[in-house]
């Protein structure tokens, strides 16, 4: 694992790398713009071609996961995340997605999510990027409020009462460009307890301008933040490598 070292500039705590033309030139500039990064991956076997990507790199942690939007697809990949889970401390992207009315599918990734987090409260240390679209509630149901690792809601775009509810138990957010420009992202922002704010590209699907987001891009969040937070821009950057800081230290008993 890559250690969250003083020299972070920025965050970027949820980007599919994967999922670009070219990955190795997303993975180098954002290394050379030092950029700390959390590779996400959508199912089990896509794991181990990002896990290569980010080997021996300064600021790319490469994540497991299996998005709720796959278990119909991927769903029989399920047992193949459990060796990985010994290699890395980053778990995503994972969660709930109710755009399906499916109930079957809805049961499905439920059964698929409280299988990971049961794994996952086993290692006791894990840093769990979460996708909770129109499924909030029940995201922050089952993760519980003494979940042993730490839960990071990615794109949180819930009602305010969840998100009150999550930061209760403790879980952060991770804020995106598409966020800090649509209004009801920027009401929800407004109400997130500060030292729960991280920051987030979800490249490529999140454009900055008219082409994909790639990490670097979270410095136009960080400004945005540092404006709505009216502090400077430096200060809101040293807020949010604190708040990585912690919640990746954030482990048993701590
Ligand atoms: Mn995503």
């Amino acid at each position: 694992m890559n250690s969250a070292g003083g020299e972070i500039g920025l965050v970027d705590m949820h980007c599919h790398v994967d999922l670009y033309p070219s990955p190795e030139t997303v993975v180098a500039e954002a290394e050379a713009a030092r950029v700390w990064t959390v590779a996400v991956t959508n199912a089990p076997s896509v794991f181990f071609h990002t896990r290569e990507l980010c080997r021996r790199r300064s600021f790319f942690q490469a994540a497991v996961g299996l998005h709720p939007e796959l278990v119909v697809s991927h769903g029989g990949e399920l047992e193949t995340m459990w060796p990985s889970l010994d290699e890395t401390q980053f778990v995503g992207e994972i969660g709930l997605d109710y755009v399906t009315s499916d109930k079957e599918v809805r049961r499905k990734q439920q059964d698929v999510f409280g299988r990971i987090l049961e794994r996952c409260a086993e290692h006791g240390n894990k840093v769990l990027t979460v996708h909770s679209r129109r499924a909030s509630a029940d995201v922050i149901a089952m993760v519980g409020n003494r979940f042993s690792g730490t839960v990071i809601l990615h794109w949180f775009s819930g009602p305010l009462k969840d998100l009150r509810n999550a930061a209760q138990s403790g879980m952060y957010f991770s804020v995106n460009p598409a966020m800090a420009r649509s209004q009801s992202g920027q009401r929800l922002v407004a109400e997130m307890p500060r030292d729960r704010v991280l920051t987030e590209t979800d490249g490529p699907f999140v454009k900055a301008g008219s082409r994909p987001a790639r990490p670097p891009d979270v410095a136009g969040v960080v400004d945005w933040l540092a404006t709505s937070w009216k502090v400077a821009p430096d200060e809101a950057r040293q807020v949010i490598a604190a708040n990585l800081k912690r919640a990746i230290a954030a482990g048993p008993g701590s």
